[in-house]
């Protein structure tokens, strides 16, 4: 079990939180092929190590927000 630090209420137990997906997936701009969209939309990054990731406080503040968790380790830190 995680226990993610949300910036507004402070650390609380996984399952408040609803897991948002890799952080910082640039939107595509301009006109994109089909191609390109299914890559915004279905091609994520799979570290073995930190990777940025967005939760969502839902029983909670209702707010989003970033932290970098450690896939091996699932230790938690704040992005940098
Ligand atoms: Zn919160």
């Amino acid at each position: 079990m995680l226990l993610l630090d949300c910036p507004h209420c402070g650390p609380r137990d996984e399952n408040e939180f609803h897991y948002g997906g890799q952080a910082g997936v640039p939107y595509p701009a301009g006109e994109t092929t089909d191609e390109e969209w299914a890559a915004y939309v279905f091609v994520r990054d799979n570290p073995k190590g930190w990777f940025r990731e967005r939760w969502f406080h839902v029983h909670g503040c209702r707010t989003w927000f970033t932290v970098e968790r450690h896939t091996v380790t699932h230790e938690i830190r704040k992005p940098g």
